[in-house]
């Protein structure tokens, strides 16, 4: 397990990104288009579901269907925010990890939900090969991606604004440790990982400030939720959503009440964690992690 990537992380520790980005930053239309296609795509019940990089909660009452959330990021103070958002809850864990590094057991989740998160990855494909091993056979992941190759990137590489080519399939880092993808390339990566693409529909497509700025929010969304299932054609929209299943007849894990079969070493792979008031334990490789507002730590920061 110690031979696992550490590509670098995009830390959102004590960042305002909640209220700078989505509350004063004019993207209702933005928020709209994303809770119609994730209410398209997810499935509409199931009892464990993994939100990655959950941030400050934004999405998650949206997935009411599940019994149990684990919401996971990498900054705590986003999960705070979290806390503070969706109050007292069972219905809720909290874990701050790194997504290259999954604290979980293989095959553990019935869904998985990835939005505005890929986009922050060095190392795509080690990141969704994670996601693939907690998810087990049949299980659904929604995927969202950045893609590059967009209406907005064709025109201005077409007039010479812009270097790099919307059409290749390599991704492109537009700035530190943002994103954006080819829509073919993400494919071939879920492909290679054994999950199959059941559905995709493009998102976003009037992001544009002028026509945000005359057209309400509602409204615009409404045209957005129309032009969305194009994307079962051809994705030519700056925001992408794919609903993909894990191949295989669906075998459901062992239910399971107690956190701890939950968890396994995301160093050593060891399972079962020992988890105490304040601690969690590897028993094998000794590594301890905090457990502290609610928040089980795994980023192994204090080690
Ligand atoms: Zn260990």
């Amino acid at each position: 397990m110690s031979d696992l990537p550490r590509p670098p992380v995009c830390d959102y520790e004590g960042s305002d990104y909640q209220t700078r980005f989505w509350k004063k930053g004019g993207r209702e239309y933005e928020d709209r288009c994303e809770a119609i296609a994730l209410k398209r795509l997810l499935p509409k019940h199931g009892k464990l579901l993994l939100e990655l990089g959950a941030g400050a909660g934004r999405n998650t009452r949206r997935y009411s269907g599940f019994d149990h959330v684990i919401l996971l990021d990498y900054s705590r103070s986003q999960l705070k925010q979290a806390q503070e958002l969706l109050g007292a809850s069972n219905r809720y864990t909290y874990v701050a990890a790194d997504i290259y590094r999954l604290p979980f057991v293989d095959g553990l989740f019935d869904a998985a939900t990835m939005i505005r998160v890929l986009h922050h990855m060095a190392d795509a494909p080690a990141a969704l090969r994670q996601v693939r091993n907690v998810l087990h056979p049949g299980a659904s992941f929604i995927l969202e991606f950045a893609n590059k190759r967009n209406i907005k990137s064709i025109f201005r590489y077409m007039l010479r604004l812009q270097t790099w080519s919307p059409f290749a399939p390599e991704s492109v880092e537009f700035t530190t440790l943002n994103f954006d993808f080819h829509p073919r390339s993400v494919l071939a990566w879920l492909t290679n990982l054994g999950f199959h693409v059941e559905r995709t529909l493009t998102v976003s497509h009037f992001r544009i400030d002028l026509l945000k700025r005359i057209i309400p929010p509602r409204l615009l969304a409404g045209i957005d939720s129309i032009f969305q299932w194009t994307g079962m054609v051809a994705q030519y929209s700056p925001s992408v959503f794919l609903h993909a299943k894990v191949a295989g007849e669906t075998t459901l894990p062992q239910e399971q009440n107690d956190l701890s079969a939950y968890f396994k070493c995301p160093e050593c792979g060891n399972t079962p964690l020992v988890i105490t008031d304040q601690r969690i334990l590897c028993s094998k490789c000794r590594r301890t992690w905090n457990i502290s507002g609610g928040i089980y730590d795994f980023r192994g920061d204090d080690q």
